[in-house]
């Protein structure tokens, strides 16, 4: 497993910051037993000017807030607030190229009845600036997301995970690199823990809302190709259709825009080298660290 702190890392705990290694959680949350919590995944950066900066730091805080009401679970904290400890925590641990990981969790309780309060970690550790340069084997799985009528699909809740990783060791133990799921009626919806796109004669498609976690990379990718001249389109489609794409690709806080070798063995039509695609991942990594991008067309 990853060493994601040693005994001098800070970690955010209810107002503090605490050594990670003495920090303590109550064996009988109600998160723990019953997968009852939510949490965001954020990154920041060294930006070109050399200052950090929490990439949609904003965003995330208020996702996570969101995610917290769809679940009924109080959240009684404030994003400005937090946003602002967690670039002290980053100072603290020395961090810039940082992963970040907000969790709201609730207190002990077996039963389920609702909560009157609730409490928030915030860890941090080292990350890699651009993982996805290499090209990646994703494989249909024969699991599916989980239905938006049994869970609240847009929230971000620790229990929808178990969906995530028996799909993702699924596809690794099989040989591929990523599972792409599909939803309840057949049609595609994304990775555990990304989203995705496919890019078809000149135009990028997506699945809409619903059925999956609107993510917030997925909105600056949409952005990107608007100010790109680049035509977005969200529908619903099957894997058939991906099978016949130019390029695709996974894209979320952490795993950036990562491009597609192959979906279940069938390669793409374009060289990712040409691919629209690969400028969308060239103006991505631009955007994280504030460098500004420049359109040259393939
Ligand atoms: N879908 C799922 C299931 C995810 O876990 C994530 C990662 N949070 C995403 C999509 C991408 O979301 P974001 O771009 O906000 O990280």
């Amino acid at each position: 497993m990853a060493a994601y702190y040693d005994d001098k890392t800070i970690l955010y705990l209810n107002g503090q910051f605490v050594k990670a290694s003495q920090a303590k959680v109550d064996l009988y949350s109600q998160t723990l037993h019953y997968g009852y919590g939510v949490f965001e995944g954020i990154r920041s950066y060294r930006t070109d000017s050399g200052e950090t900066k929490i990439f949609e730091a904003l965003a995330h805080f208020e996702r996570l807030k969101r995610s917290a009401e769809a679940l009924n679970i109080p959240y009684p904290f404030c994003g400005s607030d937090l946003i602002e400890s967690t670039y002290e925590l980053l100072r603290q641990n020395n961090l810039q190229d940082a992963y970040i990981r907000p969790l709201v969790f609730s207190p002990a309780n077996m039963s389920f009845a609702p909560n009157t309060e609730s409490f928030i970690s915030i860890e941090v550790w080292k990350m890699a600036k651009f993982l996805g340069d290499k090209l990646i084997k994703v494989m249909t799985s024969p699991f599916e997301r989980p239905n938006p009528k049994a869970f609240k699909i847009e929230a971000k809740a620790t229990g929808h995970y178990v969906n995530s990783i028996i799909a993702s060791q699924d596809a690794k133990a099989k040989g591929y690199e990523e599972a792409l799921l599909n939803d309840m009626n057949g049609f595609v919806a994304e990775a555990p823990g990304a989203n995705m796109f496919y890019e078809k004669d000149g135009i990028i498609f997506t699945p809409p809302p619903g059925n999956i976690l609107p993510g917030i990379t997925r909105a600056a990718v949409i952005d990107i190709c608007h100010e790109l001249d680049i035509p977005t389109e969200e529908k619903f489609f099957k894997t058939d259709d991906v099978k016949s794409a130019d390029a695709a690709f996974f894209c979320g806080t952490a795993a950036e825009v990562i491009g597609w070798q192959s979906l279940d063995d069938v390669s793409f039509k374009k060289n990712w080298e040409d691919s629209l695609s690969r400028i969308i991942q060239e103006a991505y990594k631009a955007r994280v660290i504030e460098r500004e991008f420049r359109f040259a067309p393939v």
